[in-house]
């Protein structure tokens, strides 16, 4: 993948349905006009780039998001893999590990996908289909190369996550633990990049789990101590309500309000490049 000069949001969906097993018609994204415009105004503000996380049994749609893609101007790097429970499909979690590798390698060998994600463990639990799929993961990035973005519920197991991937000799620099602003702990995070992955503040603007200020002190507190480097940012939004057609914040969000934040409690310019411009093309395949 080539280098772009312009932000990277590292963790979004924009097709989604998790509204079958959430019950809930608002967990489902299919809004393409809504989305179409929101994409606009992003890549207006200087997104060039999505990590779109979205993954099978969570309503991928690839044909979708590539008109998306090509109406907009965004950049939408694409993904393969399984979620977690109860999202991994029950014909997928009785297949082997080998199989479920095979059918990554193939997204990722194809170009249907570039990135495996998001893989995922539930609330202080690893069921064992999700160990099989972190497995899988394993085997499809030793074949491709591919970088492994995580969801941790809550930043619950984020530490066994990367421990997992990394003592099977997974690329730290090709991680992402996923949510790790959700729990509010910097310790936590400090113990994750100990083992050489980034982390995931991918959660931005859901201040109903965490204030963004709290998000911003724990950032500054990385830029403090020269962690910065292995941070990326997104909003994981999830939700129609979540767009602004609908009276949510929308993805423009980050560059409009929570940048600004940043700026505000004096976090460096370079850094702010850094999250959102230099790592992203360091883990998806562009020179630093
Ligand atoms: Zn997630």
């Amino acid at each position: 993948m080539e280098p772009l000069s312009g932000f990277t949001m590292m963790h979004e969906h924009m097709h989604l349905d998790l509204s079958v097993v959430k019950g809930d018609p608002d967990t489902c994204l299919d809004c393409f006009e809504q989305t179409l415009a929101e994409l606009k105004d992003l890549r207006a503000k200087g997104v060039t780039r999505i990590l779109e996380v979205t993954n099978v049994g969570m309503g991928r749609d690839l044909d979708w998001i590539a008109r998306l893609e090509q109406a907009s101007g965004v950049r939408i790097v694409r993904s393969t893999g399984f979620y977690k429970e109860p999202f991994i499909p029950a014909i997928e979690a009785t297949q082997s590990v080998e199989a479920m590798a095979a059918m990554m390698i193939d997204d990722l060998r194809s170009g249907r996908a570039e990135v495996i994600g998001e893989i995922g463990t539930s609330k202080n639990e690893w069921r064992p289909s999700e160990r099989h799929v972190f497995e899988a993961a394993v085997l499809a990035h030793k074949a491709t190369g591919a970088p492994i973005t995580t969801h941790t519920t809550l930043s619950t197991l984020a530490l066994e996550q990367a421990g997992f991937l990394v003592e099977r000799g997974v690329e730290p620099d090709r991680v992402i633990i996923g949510h790790m602003d959700l729990g509010g702990d910097l310790d936590a995070v400090l113990d994750v990049l100990a083992l050489g992955v980034n982390v995931g503040f991918d959660t931005i603007g859901k201040t109903n789990y965490l204030p963004d200020e709290r998000r911003v002190a724990m950032l500054l507190e990385l830029e403090r101590k020269g962690l910065i480097d292995h941070v990326v940012l997104s909003q994981d939004i999830t939700r129609k309500s979540q767009l602004k057609e609908f009276g949510g914040k929308g993805y423009a969000y980050l560059v409009d309000t929570f940048v600004p934040m940043l700026r505000q409690a004096h976090m460096k310019e370079a850094s702010i490049q850094q999250m959102l411009e230099k790592t992203p093309n360091r883990i998806l395949g562009g020179k630093p």
